[in-house]
């Protein structure tokens, strides 16, 4: 490569010029397909090296897929969000890790290893969470791209990047890209906050809700989970009283094992297995690396054409599907008029006349669309049920068996709040 450059005269401007040589391929001329926007030269080369900053949330499976790829693309400033250490079970495909990094913090040892490997590139680390930091944090980056699997995470920093934007500024919307990966699936998104879908829009569209509800796992289970469930968050405590569950013990998981199991074959429910009692008390995701290596780079080859306008971006979803041969296919996921982060609307929501609190509650706890764990509610000048502090736990209380419909008029609202909900969701009531 440096040969290359000699040839074209180019060298002169240090031997790091000489790495991105191919890349400029792309940025040193306008194509076919080019962005009418796009700066041809040295303007994006500039840009995209010396002022563009870009935030990776994530330096897991996916995380350094990214930063690597991002790192060997021509991006100088990265930054790196991970509030995780490294385990030995990460391995097999986090492989900016070693042996020796075991225990250590996945954004510190992901940055160090970058930055040794491709010279001129800084990356600073931050080991902790996305929600310790604030608006003024997030508007110093020109892009964010989230490679992470807590569906919760990416709820927050979606709604923190869709209510940072001001009309009256450009500059404080900033473009977000989610990958996700599970077994042989994954996505790849590209979200405009306010401007195209956002996160929450889809909410539906994932697989399996994170939490189910108390009642199906108590009374009508019909998935091996609901088993594993019960086992954990019912019989454990009911059987071992306050000592606490160790996710890393295997006498702790061979136990609810095989109450799980027994609880399955009462119900004639099939598939529990010590794996999968694993998989769903650890809340492990398959993980492999030569899918998160597919999506990763979708997500960064999306990244680098949002930061440079070379060419069209992602309109706005891209899926893989690897589980029945190779299937992908991309579509424009459209917002969702009462989307409680980005649409205007108020959620509508139907109840019948006589329909206690408590029963709504476990409505919002098993609706798809809201994914939410225990909600408190409230109208205008009026708390219906309160999950805490316990004062108002206790004052609250009562209203629980009460009708919704002695306490909100038909057409009122009610306000839902959680600590895992990153934002207030409106409800409109109607009776049937
Ligand atoms: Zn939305």
């Amino acid at each position: 490569m440096a040969a290359a450059v000699a040839i074209n005269g180019n060298a002169s401007s240090g031997d790091w010029e000489g790495r991105y040589y191919h890349v400029d391929q792309i940025l040193d001329r306008p194509g076919p397909r080019t962005d009418p926007s796009f700066l041809a030269g040295d303007e994006v080369k500039d840009f995209l090296r010396n002022k563009c900053k870009i935030l990776v949330i994530g330096a897991g499976g996916l995380g350094c897929e990214i930063l690597a790829n991002l790192a060997l693309s021509g991006f100088k400033d990265i930054h790196v969000i991970d509030m995780d250490t490294i385990d030995i079970s990460n391995l097999n495909r986090q492989f900016l890790f070693r042996q020796k990094d075991v225990g250590h913090s996945k954004a510190n040892v992901a940055a160090e290893f970058i930055m040794n490997r491709v010279p001129g590139v800084k990356v600073t680390p931050y080991f902790g969470k996305i929600q310790d930091k604030d608006e003024d944090y997030y508007l110093q980056f020109n892009l964010v791209i989230c490679g992470l699997d807590s569906v919760e995470a990416r709820r927050w920093i979606n709604a923190t990047l869709v209510n940072m934007v001001d009309p009256e500024n450009p500059e404080s919307l900033k473009p977000l890209i989610d990958g996700g990966t599970e077994g042989f699936k994954g996505q790849a998104r590209v979200i405009l906050p306010t401007v195209t879908s956002c996160y929450e829009c889809s909410l539906d569209m994932l697989n399996k809700p994170t939490a189910f509800p108390i009642c199906t796992i108590a009374n009508t289970p019909r998935l091996p989970e609901h088993c594993i469930e019960w086992a954990s968050v019912l019989e454990w405590p009911r059987v071992h009283g306050d000592k606490k569950m160790d996710t890393d013990n295997p006498e702790h998981i061979q136990w609810l094992y095989q109450i799980a199991l027994h609880r399955a074959q009462e119900f004639k429910i099939e598939g529990v297995t010590y794996s999968l009692t694993q998989g769903v008390v650890k809340n492990i995701i398959p993980a492999i690396a030569s899918t998160n290596a597919i999506i990763a780079a979708s997500c960064c080859n999306e990244a680098f054409k949002i930061a440079t306008s070379s060419a069209a971006y992602l309109n706005n979803y891209f899926m893989l599907i690897g589980t029945d041969g190779v299937y992908s296919y991309t579509f424009e996921h459209e917002k969702r008029d009462d989307c409680p982060v980005c649409g205007g609307e108020s959620l509508d929501i139907t109840l019948s006349k006589d329909w206690t609190v408590e029963r709504l509650i476990e409505i919002l706890v098993e609706r798809q669309d809201i994914q939410v764990k225990k909600p408190s509610l409230s109208s205008p000048g009026k708390q219906i049920y309160f999950q805490a502090p316990p004062q108002l736990e206790e004052a609250t209380r009562p209203n629980l068996e009460k009708k919704v419909s002695e306490l909100v008029a038909d057409g009122g609202e009610i306000t839902v709040t959680a600590t895992t909900l990153p934002f207030n969701l409106s409800l409109r009531v109607k009776y049937t």
